[in-house]
């Protein structure tokens, strides 16, 4: 099947005000944020210390160098593209004032690729991002930042929900994928393309709305053309509060988009006001963290 969906997805869909100080609660717990202030990532360690203060943390940088190759088996994707996608699936996308998440129902499933569990569930993806003079990717590799990151977030189907699985050791997987900005032919139509271009009416906190099935070509589209090559190694939610259960695969190959998509994502609020009140979302990304002598494992493939 995977080879059939990356067939497909050749034929078809290839080229298939600054935030600072901005915070917010939860039911009730700690405000958090990416600005200065209480909510700053630089205090998550006290406010959330079950978590944000371990040595297992999220986001790192990615040494490629001292990167141990590991030859994992092709990842194996289930109803990503539109000869496999399920039958009753829906997607919808919110700004949640600190990202845009794209909720994803449906059985859309990741395996293999040496992920510990059998089966890996899609349950949204979202992204980060900085400003327009400054990088906002999570990870570095070597040191370089990118101009953007996306999450792609599933979870065991050994647990029966997300909340369930991340209290377990590898109970959630999180792929993500480098967006940098350059010239890419192949982008003006493609479903990233669409979605991005839809984002606009997300321009507030709360905002919402289903893509309409036309829209969805694939969720492959939103992945990097090459997903074989990656990075690995065990970490955390990037969030409060910060659970260390989650297994990181960082794919090698960036996503090329166009400026004018990646200046949608700078036009975006963290709050629902419309007046001189309201914030700009950007710069929603946590600083690195330290590595404390984790392993890092670099995919490699040399059989074709
Ligand atoms: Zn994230």
């Amino acid at each position: 099947m995977a080879f059939l969906c990356l067939l497909a997805y050749l034929l078809v869909a290839l080229p298939c005000a600054n935030a600072a100080g901005w915070i917010y609660s939860v039911d009730g717990e700690p405000e958090w944020g990416y600005g200065g202030g209480s909510g700053s990532p630089f205090n998550w360690v006290t406010t959330f210390p079950d978590f944000c203060s371990g040595q297992r943390q999220s986001p790192i940088n990615i040494d490629t160098e001292t990167a141990k190759e590991v030859s994992f088996n092709f990842l194996n994707l289930q109803g990503f593209c539109s000869q496999d996608r399920p039958r009753h699936a829906s997607l919808r996308v919110e700004n949640n004032g600190h990202s845009v998440e794209l909720h994803i129902h449906g059985d859309f499933f990741i395996n293999e690729g040496g992920l510990p569990g059998k089966q890996y569930k899609v349950e949204q993806l979202h992204y980060h991002w900085g400003n327009p003079n400054a990088k906002g990717s999570e990870h570095a590799i070597n040191g370089r930042k990118f101009d953007a990151e996306m999450h792609f977030v599933t979870y065991d189907t050994n647990y029966t929900s997300i909340t369930e699985a991340k209290n377990h050791v590898d109970g959630v997987a999180v792929f993500a994928a480098m967006l940098q900005v350059g010239v890419n032919p192949h982008f003006e139509g493609s479903t990233l393309d669409e979605f991005i271009s839809g984002l606009p009416s997300l321009g507030h906190k709360g905002d919402s709305y289903t893509l309409p099935k036309s829209q969805l070509k694939d969720l492959r589209g939103f992945l990097p053309d090459n997903i074989d090559w990656f990075y690995r190694y065990r970490g955390s939610f990037t969030t409060p509060h910060c659970d260390e259960h989650v297994i990181w695969s960082v794919w090698e190959q960036p996503i090329v988009i166009p400026q004018s998509k990646m200046n949608i994502f700078y036009n975006l609020y963290a709050n629902n006001a419309t007046d001189a009140t309201q914030v700009r979302l950007m710069d929603n990304y946590r600083p690195l963290q330290e590595v404390n002598g984790r392993a890092i494992l670099h995919s490699h493939r040399n059989n074709w």
